[in-house]
């Protein structure tokens, strides 16, 4: 592992910059101050800053030479709503805030990618440093790609990083295909006719259909979805009757949850025979069912193409200590509307041992400082092969 000089001068700079962002977490298109901070910095490093794309992403543009090719490289921005529960120095000062998925990190190594190569200018092309908000659920990824993202700013390939524990931060995995499940809800009210709890017979008991239908639940990844095709589907929220009243059947019975797939096709299943199922009880115990799939989230694929690059470069980084093997997560990512518009690759970098068994969105999780060297010189590696100086010529 060697970090260039430029990048080790500039680390005390970096951490103190992630450090204060993980002071200071904001929420999904919350974040004026964090965006604020990056164009500014962004700025003065002679970068083309565009504010505005997803509300309050910023996207630094730094052109060299003649190079025709475009990259884009995306860090997300966002905390989570939880509270910090670790003491440290730098813990969050925005009570019910904190940054527990790395995302100050992200930040971070980016901006450090973005200073060293504005002045060490060693490619010709274009590389776009999109700093995306709101990862976390609302949307951030969807909402820049509307606002015309990639038309303002077209990206040949596009490249996104998370780190992960269990990970030591000089190690990075770069895999082609699958990397993050689809992430969709789903919901739906079965509504029957409330009755006298000592009176089934004069109603129709739309609680005894949910039971079958969550007992039935787990047979559609277990008997319909192809056995060698990871899938999930989970109900997380039910709600029906009231607890005071336990000799009243209600009418309806409101059941959500989560459907997790790698591919369009399972994607598909799972939409169709969740509705199957909820229909089928429907029928069964004559009452009837309203049932709702949203699609929030595609999986992330990575292409074969981009991740050889992304490979090349964690090679050059992380030599032996780059992983070809590594399994997809079942988390979600909103990288994967960035993956519809450009070919993609999404990689991981160590964050070290679970400090603690603290993982991501734990109360305690923190991102490692000793991974910002080695991303931060992904990423210049990433650009320096990928638009390389001497290709053009
Ligand atoms: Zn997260
Ligand atoms: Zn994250």
């Amino acid at each position: 592992m060697r970090v260039p000089d430029g990048i080790t001068n500039d680390l005390p700079f970096l951490t103190e910059f992630r450090r204060d962002l993980h002071a200071h977490p904001e929420l999904g298109f919350e974040e004026v101050r964090t965006s604020d901070l990056v164009a500014k910095l962004l700025e003065e490093a002679g970068l083309k800053i565009h504010r505005g794309l997803g509300k309050t992403g910023v996207v630094g543009t730094l052109q060299i030479g003649n190079g025709t090719r475009s990259i884009g490289l995306r860090a997300d921005m966002d905390a989570l709503a939880m509270p910090e529960l670790a003491e440290r120095p730098y813990k969050s000062k925005e009570a019910g805030k904190m940054h527990a998925c790395g995302h100050d990190g992200h930040t971070a190594m980016l901006l450090g990618a973005a200073r060293h190569l504005a002045r060490t200018r060693n490619f010709s092309g274009t590389v776009h440093f999109i700093f995306q908000p709101a990862e976390e659920g609302r949307g951030g990824a969807k909402r820049m790609v509307e606002d015309g993202l990639f038309r303002l700013f077209p990206c040949d390939a596009v490249y996104g990083l998370h780190n992960m524990p269990g990970l030591a931060p000089d190690e990075m995995a770069v895999v082609a295909g699958p990397q993050l499940a689809s992430s969709d809800s789903w919901r739906l009210t079965f509504r029957g006719v409330g009755t006298h709890g000592a009176k089934p017979h004069l109603g129709r008991d739309p609680v005894t259909a949910a039971g079958t239908f969550l007992a039935s639940l787990q047979s559609i990844v277990g008997r319909v979805v192809d056995p060698l095709q990871p899938a999930v589907v989970s109900a997380c929220s039910v709600r029906a009757g009231d607890p005071k009243a336990l000799n009243v059947i209600p009418d309806t019975v409101e059941i959500g949850g989560t459907a997790r797939a790698y591919t369009p096709h399972v994607r598909d299943q799972l939409e169709e025979e969740i509705g199957r199922l909820a229909r089928g009880t429907a029928e069964m115990y004559g009452i009837k069912v309203d049932y709702a799939f949203e699609r929030r989230i595609p999986p992330v694929v990575n292409d074969a193409g981009a991740s050889e690059r992304a490979l090349s470069a964690a090679r050059a980084v992380f030599g032996e200590k780059t992983r070809t093997q590594f399994p997809p997560s079942t988390a979600g990512d909103d990288f994967a509307f960035f993956g519809l518009e450009a070919p993609g690759c999404y990689v991981w970098l160590g964050n070290g041992p679970a400090v603690d068994g603290a993982l991501h969105h734990n109360t305690a999780y923190d991102f490692n400082d000793d991974a910002i060297g080695p991303g931060t010189t992904f990423w210049t590696t990433l650009v320096e092969q990928e638009l390389s100086a001497s290709a053009g010529l």
